[in-house]
């Protein structure tokens, strides 16, 4: 297994990890970059399969931001001031006992070459640091539906995905259901591409913004965007259902039709208040993000439980977790959007040069500082504004039925999953995969993990934080051979 070392590691390229890789190699730090994809960007600024598309930019807010910062990381590559490997995962991240340390370095990751993008590389590689910025973003939140298992069923995050990187809509007509402005945002791609969006419903009430106008403000360029989004429906007489939700899928070899449900204030179903809609070949759900935060369970860094729901990493003014060394930004901390997590990568960039050694002083830079502290802050309030806007349903379980899968890696039905939940006493995740396997498949819980934590919390006394670590408890971030866990140094 190889070894290498640096002044400052940073998981991930997306808009968080590409600030802080720039930003460190700014203060003079030796920066490794490191990315499961081949270009940087992340979830944001996904890029088009087609290398040479005349408008990448199309697809994208904040273009502009990608095209600087992918130009000066560039630059520090060219100038050999930041290693950028792509293509490989961070397999586990873990603090370096004082008995192992050597040098400064303070944490110790282990990373592998993705193997379908590495063309016959193999093994492990260990990397130390004495200052590492995770910034591995997030996935989508899903919630289980009948018939969400059918082709023409996309999380509304892989659906924004789709259409960024094969320049098309993935269906005809749309339904995007789930709640958050992020319905809006691929609602609109999806008109953009050229497809038809017969409804959005937005399980909440959005009466929730009314008290919060004030945080809603901080951040104007947000409501701008929701304005560019509402417009665009509008033109397009897209109907915005609130207090609605998609509470079954139907067809037979694909989705054809949705059950759309009015909601009641706990976000049960209303009995009788279901209408079927057809013609309809492309169902988006999105209720929210979770943060990727296995990299950080495993460093021992605290966590707590954020106002949507999603375990978070802690960390103070500067990014700089509980852990010494490990520093975090972007939706890590908090779902809290794109710039805020460029405002964040920055600010953990400049601390983590900091704890490396290199000093990041003059009055531009200060007043620069200066003012990403309060951009953080404003983002910040913003993000709480719209989880609290923008709850999950409550009453979510209320239209499921015995038979709709919850956990799709082991087909795990509902009604196996409330059993073990009220008669064998398992009643937190962790007690509900061992005797039911849910969560126990290759996606490790990413897609039922919610789901699953309702049910066992509902039956049991667990608190809200036990369960979210309990689920983003992963010894290994992505699959590993055995033969290469066979060949690592058990000291390492
Ligand atoms: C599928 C999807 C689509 C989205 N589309 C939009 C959109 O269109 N508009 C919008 O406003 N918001 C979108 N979001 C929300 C968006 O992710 C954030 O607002 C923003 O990208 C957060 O930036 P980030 O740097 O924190 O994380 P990301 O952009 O997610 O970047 C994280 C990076 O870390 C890498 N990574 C993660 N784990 C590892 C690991 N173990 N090893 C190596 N690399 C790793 C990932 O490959 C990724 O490149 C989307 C989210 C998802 C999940």
């Amino acid at each position: 297994m190889s070894e290498r070392r640096c002044d400052v590691v940073v998981v991930g390229a997306g808009p968080a990890g590409l600030a802080a890789a720039v930003q460190a190699s700014r203060a003079g730090a030796q920066v490794l970059l490191i990315d499961q994809s081949i270009r940087p960007g992340g979830q944001f600024w996904r890029h088009a399969a087609e290398e040479h598309d005349a408008d990448p930019g199309r697809w994208h807010h904040g273009w502009s931001t990608y095209t600087a910062l992918a130009s000066e990381l560039q630059a520090a590559v060219d100038a050999g001031d930041v290693e950028y490997l792509c293509g490989h995962h961070v397999v586990t991240a873990q603090q370096i006992s004082p008995a192992q340390q050597i040098g400064s370095a303070q944490l110790q990751l282990t990373i592998q070459p993705v193997p379908e993008l590495a063309a016959g590389a193999r093994g492990l590689m260990t990397v130390r640091a004495p200052a590492v910025v995770l910034c591995p973003g997030a996935y989508d939140r899903q919630l289980p539906v009948p018939g969400w298992t059918l082709p023409g069923v996309m999380a509304a995050g892989g659906i924004q995905a789709f259409i960024k990187t094969q320049g098309v809509a993935p269906g005809r007509r749309a339904v995007l259901a789930g709640t958050g402005p992020f319905l809006l945002s691929a609602a609109a791609s999806v008109l953009q591409a050229g497809g038809e969006v017969a409804a959005v419903c937005e399980a909440a009430n959005l009466t929730g913004w009314v008290p919060r106008g004030a945080a809603a403000a901080l951040v104007p360029s947000k409501g701008a965007e929701g304005a560019e989004y509402i417009r665009l429906l509008a033109k397009h007489r897209v109907p915005y259902l609130r207090r609605t939700a998609v509470t079954a899928i139907h067809g037979e070899h694909r989705a054809e039709a949705v059950t759309l449900s009015r909601l009641d204030s706990n976000g049960a179903v209303i009995e009788g208040k279901q209408r079927y809609l057809d013609d309809v070949d492309l169902v988006g759900l999105g209720w929210g993000f979770v943060p990727q935060s296995e990299l950080v369970v495993q460093c021992g860094a605290r966590t707590r439980v954020d106002v949507d729901g999603s375990l978070i990493g802690v960390v103070d003014v500067h990014q700089r977790s509980s852990v010494e060394g490990l520093y975090l930004a972007g939706e890590i901390t908090g779902v809290a959007g794109a710039t805020a997590a460029v405002v964040e990568g920055r600010i953990a960039g400049r601390a983590a040069a900091r704890e490396a050694g290199y000093t990041t002083g003059g009055a531009r830079q200060l007043a620069a500082a200066q003012r990403d502290k309060v951009l953080r802050v404003n983002h910040r309030a913003f993000a709480q504004a719209m989880h609290r806007a923008h709850p999950l349903p409550e009453g979510w379980e209320s239209w499921m039925q015995q038979d709709t899968v919850v956990c799709r890696c082991e087909e795990v039905p509902y009604q196996r999953l409330k059993e073990a939940a009220q008669t064998l006493s398992a009643q937190e995740p962790r007690g509900l995969k061992g005797t039911t396997r849910t969560g126990m498949g290759w996606c490790q819980g990413r897609m039922c993990g919610t789901a699953a934590s309702c049910v066992a919390r509902r039956s049991g006394a667990e608190g809200a934080e036990e369960s979210a670590v309990a689920v983003a408890k992963r010894p290994l971030a992505a699959p590993v051979r055995l033969a290469d866990l066979a060949e690592r140094d058990p000291s390492a």
